[in-house]
């Protein structure tokens, strides 16, 4: 048993999915960045990508369900040759569903992506964008140099397009931690966020998520580099809070790797903790009637989500 069930089976508990509300679907690995924080070690020069055939598989399981969100998710998800051909599919179905894309902002000012901005807005498409910061320094340290001024321009870029101000145009941020340490609190830093962003850059934005590292991928190896991998691990077990248990992402999402596999979220797809403990289950295999109440797959990076505040995909849970 993993010190993490363990902790669970200390207070009589045992993590299990509730119903699944959102159908989190990572594309591929596929970056335009190589942020020190990636769990995914996304880069250039990585070839794991969704094909147009899984695609298709995915679209008609979920056509079958009621899952009302679909999450993309990556690498920078945008960049797969299929994305805007995913996300018309997605919005096509009856009924349609609502489709978030998470960004990491600088891809909207890549050349080739010229109409990506305006592709998004049409499909009400909502962002969830990466901001470790709203100052230089600490991005262009976690996210590489010139960042920030180019997510900047894009968040500008977002305003101008209405997200952030008309209602069906969503945009949020996400901080997460540049060091070894837990996120401050969400409402506070939300507060900071949009006095600095609107007074310096006249940006607006809807919802702070606070996000917190989980040590695996490149920040496990950036922790181990700096000989601070069991102290974290330690922080995060020490501030382990039993009120995060209810919502936990895990509970209400499955996660989809580029192959079409079946995962608990997408830290385990990180960890390649597949559904049936590594045997060939795709979300095609999946009768979606049949996974409420499953038990849910643990690890020690999980306490990554129960420190605190807890972390979420949307953000802090209490
Ligand atoms: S954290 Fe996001 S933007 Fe950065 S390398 Fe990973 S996938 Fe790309
Ligand atoms: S990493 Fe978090 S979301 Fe994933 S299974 Fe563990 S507790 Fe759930």
């Amino acid at each position: 048993m993993n010190r993490f069930a363990a902790r669970l089976a200390q207070d009589n508990i045992v993590l299990r999915h509730a119903r699944t509300e959102i159908l989190q679907v990572n594309v591929g690995k596929l970056c335009n960045l190589t942020c020190v924080h990636c769990h995914v070690n996304a880069g250039p020069k990585r070839k794991e990508i969704m094909t147009r055939e899984t695609i298709e598989r995915i679209i008609d399981w979920l056509a079958k369900t009621d899952i009302r969100i679909v999450d993309f998710t990556g690498g920078a998800p945008e960049m797969i040759p299929d994305f805007r051909h995913f996300v018309e599919q997605v919005k096509a179905l009856q009924p349609s569903r609502h489709v978030i894309d998470r960004c990491n902002l600088t891809i909207l000012l890549e050349p080739g992506y010229e109409d990506l901005p305006d592709f998004l807005a049409r499909h009400r498409v909502e962002i969830i964008a990466s901001m470790p910061c709203y100052t230089p320094d600490n991005v262009n340290a976690q996210r590489g140099e010139g960042v920030f001024d180019e997510s900047i321009a894009a968040l500008q870029l977002l305003n101008s397009l209405g997200y952030g101000i008309e209602p069906q145009l969503p945009l949020h941020l996400v901080y997460n931690p540049v060091g070894a340490f837990l996120p401050p609190v969400q409402a506070e830093l939300e507060a900071d966020y949009k006095r600095e962003l609107k007074e310096h850059f006249g940006i607006v934005f809807n919802k702070l998520y606070t996000i917190t590292n989980l040590p695996i991928g490149r920040f496990a190896a950036y922790l181990r580099h700096n000989n601070k991998l069991d102290e974290y691990m330690e922080l995060l077990i020490s501030a382990f809070n039993q009120a995060t248990i209810d919502g936990l992402m895990c509970r209400n999402t499955m996660s989809v790797g580029w192959r079409g596999e079946v995962y608990d979220c997408d830290f385990n797809q990180q960890l390649d903790m597949q559904w049936e403990n590594g045997a060939s289950l795709f979300l095609w295999d999946v009768d979606p009637k049949k996974i409420h109440d499953r038990e849910i797959m643990t690890g020690e990076h999980c306490f990554g989500c129960t420190a605190g505040a807890g972390s979420s995909c949307g953000g802090a849970i209490v």
